[in-house]
Formats: C-alpha cells, sequence, structure tokens
C-alpha cells in the first residue's frame, strides 16, 4: 500500500453542499514518487505498445490484438493498481487508480478495454465479492490472464438498467443460476472473459422481488 498523507475524505457529491478547506484538496503535488513511477510506467507502455499501432487496434483485424496487449499491462502490473495485494495486486490508494485511469485514458479505443477490465469489470468483485469470489477471480484478472466484461445493456435498456430482461433462475438443485437473455455493446465480450452480468434473480415458480447488479459467471471463450 502506498503511503500518502490521509486527509479528510469528502463523500460522493459531498462537495457540493459543503464548504472544503482548500488545505484539505488533494493537488497533483502531493504526488509520492511511487505514484509517479506506476504513473510513467503505464506512459511508457502507452508510448511502446498502444501509439504506434493505434490504426491495427481500430482496424480490430487481429483478434488476438487487444487480447495480447492487455496481457502485456497485466505484466506490467497495470491491471492490478486497485486490487488488494493478497489478492495479487498492488492495493494502491483511489488517487493512484485515478492517476493510472488519468494516464492510461490516453490510450485511445484501448483504453476502453482497459478501464472496462479494471474498473467495471473488477471493482464490484473488489467491493462486493465474497472470500471465494474474490480468490478465484481476482489473482487472475490482477494478472491479465482473465480479461473481465460487464454485461448491463440489453436491446431495451440502457440508461434506465433497472428496466433489463434478462433473468438468472436458480435451478430445482439450488446449485447453480441459469442464465437467459440478451447482452449488447458489452466492452471485452469478444475475448476470453469473466463476466458480471447484472440480471433479475429468481426461483422457479416465484415472482422476480430482487434486481441484483451482479453475478460472476465462469471465465469463457467468446465462441463458446
Ligand atoms: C464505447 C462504449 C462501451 C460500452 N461498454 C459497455 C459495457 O462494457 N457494458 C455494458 O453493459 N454497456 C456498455 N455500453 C453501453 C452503454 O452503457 C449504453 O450505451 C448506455 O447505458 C446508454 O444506453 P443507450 O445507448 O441505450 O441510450 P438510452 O438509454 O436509450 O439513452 C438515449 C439518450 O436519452 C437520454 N436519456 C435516457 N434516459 C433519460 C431520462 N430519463 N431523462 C432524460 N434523458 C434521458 C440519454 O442521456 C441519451 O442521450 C457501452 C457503450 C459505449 C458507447
Amino acid at each position: 500500500m502506498i503511503a500518502t498523507e490521509p486527509k479528510a475524505s469528502i463523500k460522493g457529491g459531498e462537495f457540493l453542499i459543503k464548504e472544503t478547506e482548500a488545505a484539505k484538496v488533494f493537488i497533483p503535488e502531493e504526488f509520492t514518487e511511487e505514484q509517479l513511477m506506476i504513473a510513467a510506467t503505464c506512459r511508457e507502455f502507452l508510448e511502446r505498445e498502444i501509439w504506434p499501432r493505434l490504426n491495427e487496434i481500430d482496424n480490430a483485424k487481429s483478434p488476438e490484438l487487444i487480447s495480447s496487449l492487455m496481457d502485456k499491462a497485466g505484466e506490467l502490473g497495470i491491471l492490478g493498481t486497485s486490487v488488494p495485494e493478497q489478492y495479487g495486486g498492488f492495493g494502491t490508494n483511489f488517487n493512484t487508480s485515478m492517476l493510472v485511469a488519468e494516464v492510461t485514458g490516453a490510450g485511445h479505443s484501448f483504453s476502453v478495454a482497459l478501464s472496462a477490465h479494471t474498473g467495471i469489470g473488477t471493482l464490484p468483485i473488489v467491493y462486493y465479492g465474497n472470500e471465494d469470489q474474490k480468490s478465484k477471480y481476482l489473482p487472475q484478472l490482477a494478472s491479465g490472464e482473465w480479461k473481465a466484461a460487464y454485461c448491463l445493456t440489453e436491446p431495451d435498456s440502457g440508461s434506465d438498467a433497472n428496466s433489463g430482461k434478462t433473468k438468472a433462475v436458480l435451478s430445482e438443485d439450488g446449485k447453480h443460476y441459469v442464465l437467459n437473455g440478451q447482452k449488447m455493446w458489452i466492452t471485452n465480450g469478444g475475448l476470453p472473459t469473466c463476466t458480471l452480468y447484472s440480471p433479475r434473480l429468481t426461483r422457479p415458480g416465484k415472482r422476480i422481488k430482487t434486481c441484483q447488479h451482479s453475478l460472476s459467471s465462469e471465465p469463457t471463450k467468446a465462441s463458446q
């Protein structure tokens, strides 16, 4: 964990309704040497691996390209900055993750694959996964061995995410869920992925009562 001067954290949109002392606002000059080194690693990765291949990436002619670039990002530790150390990541703080996102955001369309993996694909497990899920998925996601996708959007539900129709129905023996539905515009959906879905959970013969935010599945190949 990187040690930075602790500051009183402002929660959510609190800054809109509360006065914040200027001295309590984090400024880039406060980044530590270690945080700046992480940022430099990300920048060098973009210079060496991404920027020279922008046309190749956008043409999407090689299905393996994005996957292999993600593997390289994983080797450098770029995919594991927010993953706790006990699950193979670096467990860096929020400011470091933001710095990494700021630098890697200059990676044109590749940054969408990268941020979907490290953000919506990995963080739900970091924040809400149980111990079994964390130890099963996070080390593989931090290394890049598995790529993550988050499946929320459906043909009839975009911004209005709660109107999704995909269902996860508990099997009669209660051992697994059967997922049925249609998802679209899923970043990294074409990679061998660990996918998180946002289905309505239900049991046979029972009415749907809850809409769980996510459910992680076994890693699958897109072709399967
Ligand atoms: C590059 C990219 C990557 C993506 N990756 C993923 C992914 O990995 N996983 C995933 O699940 N989805 C992904 N999506 C889909 C994305 O999440 C949806 O496009 C988004 O949720 C918006 O849904 P929609 O396109 O159906 O637009 P709609 O929800 O139909 O909205 C259309 C327009 O209406 C406006 N609007 C909607 N509701 C209201 C309202 N109540 N009041 C006023 N205005 C409103 C919106 O602001 C928008 O301008 C991706 C999309 C893009 C472009």
